[in-house]
């Protein structure tokens, strides 16, 4: 059997339609749209395009999207970049405890320079609480920032009832969207947020490229000097086939098959690998989990024991997020929904994509089945 690629909330395959798309713009229209020749046009208009596809996915104006270098440029943006535009009159920002480490730690680096942060608790499901919302707001909250689709537990957010929170008190509202974009319907028009972090290589782009919306009116003060690109709101000569493989790849993932499709898949996941015995799912069921996540917790077992045997397989999985894997701390998102340490070691997370099959899940499924059987008749852990 092929190799099997189950970690798609780290990073996606690019589509090769997306790799066929942009090839033209390193080889031949490779101009820097700043220039006025043809070869600068050329580049310009393609720019022009891939914002208006981008602008158009979440029913934003073209003048609303600024690109960027990915999803953690656009959440340090969002976040720094409404601080100092406001720091003389608020300094107080609200945010959780299950972000990605762009959010939490441009929110820590926020709190160095004298901000205050308040991180909100999550329930044993991954929902913030929106009570706490309500009560930590004060008359120097500028900011709301609250991821939509996490990316570890998959759990999506009420980001409507967030949104009309924030509106009411005259606060600003950023979501970290990078999951949960192009799963979810995203409209700027229906929600009350005045800012979305977006990127392309979790939807089958090219990796380095990403997007931030910024309503219209909205005081941002730009993170990185330089030329006026991007509405003078981020410097830097403009990557012209990034913004081309993400505007192909949001074009190809406009399709509710696709959806329905890994939404078979996570439910079969879920319902075999939680016959196991001592197992539990983490994260939301049904319509507010993410349609690719699946993460569970096998007890008596170590994540890392079975992602190694998983890999001798074939299969590639992980454990908490990428970005904090090289750490032995447990997942700040895990141990945020009340899990002990011993149960957040044992936790998998499954991430499917469109280019997966009910073949290979079922073979993963097998194979889950013996390595912790294996695992487990080893542990020390077993009471036996
Ligand atoms: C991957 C990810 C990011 C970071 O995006 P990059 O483009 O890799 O910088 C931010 N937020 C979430 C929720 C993510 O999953």
């Amino acid at each position: 059997m092929n190799k099997i690629y189950l970690d798609n909330g780290a990073t996606t395959k690019v589509d090769p339609k997306v790799v066929d798309a942009m090839k033209l713009y390193f080889l031949e229209k490779y101009g820097n749209a700043s220039s006025f020749h043809d070869f600068g046009q050329q580049a310009k208009q393609a720019l022009d395009s891939a914002r208006e596809v981008i602008a158009k996915s979440i029913n934003a104006n073209d003048s609303e999207i600024i690109f960027t270098s990915g999803g953690s440029e656009a959440n340090n943006l969002a976040i720094k970049g409404i601080a100092s535009a406001n720091r003389e009159k608020r300094n107080h920002i609200i945010t959780t405890k299950i972000e990605h480490p762009s959010v939490l730690e441009a929110s820590r680096c926020l709190e160095k320079q004298g901000f205050k942060i308040t991180y909100l608790d999550v329930d044993k499901d991954g929902f913030v609480d929106l009570n706490q919302l309500e009560k930590s707001i004060t008359e120097k909250t500028i900011l709301v920032s609250v991821i939509h689709g996490n990316n570890e537990i998959g759990t999506i957010q009420d980001l409507k009832k967030i949104g009309d929170i924030c509106k009411k008190n005259n606060i600003l509202f950023h979501t970290d969207a990078v999951q949960s974009y192009t799963k979810v319907d995203l409209d700027v028009k229906k929600l009350n947020i005045d800012l979305i972090s977006l990127n392309s290589h979790k939807i089958h782009g090219p990796k380095g490229v990403g997007a931030l919306f910024v309503r219209k009116g909205t005081n941002i003060e730009k993170q990185m000097n330089g030329g006026g690109q991007e509405f003078k709101k981020r410097a830097g000569t403009e990557n012209i086939p990034g913004v081309v493989g993400f505007a192909k790849a949001v074009e190809l993932a406009n399709d509710k098959k696709h959806i329905a499709n890994m939404k078979k898949l996570r439910d079969k996941l879920i319902t075999e690998l939680l016959k196991i015995k001592d197992t539990q799912l983490n994260g939301a069921r049904g319509k507010d989990r993410l349609c690719n996540n699946v993460n569970i917790s096998f007890n008596f077992i170590e994540g890392e024991s079975l992602l190694m045997h998983l890999n001798l397989k074939g299969i590639a999985v992980s454990t908490g997020s990428a970005c904090t894997s090289q750490s032995l701390e447990p997942s700040h998102v895990l141990i945020a929904l009340g899990l002990k340490h011993e149960i957040a070691h044992g936790s998998i997370r499954f991430s499917l994509s469109r280019f997966n099959t009910m073949k290979e899940v079922d073979y993963t499924i097998d194979c889950v089945n013996k390595i912790v059987e294996n695992l487990r008749s080893i542990s020390p852990l077993v009471e036996r």
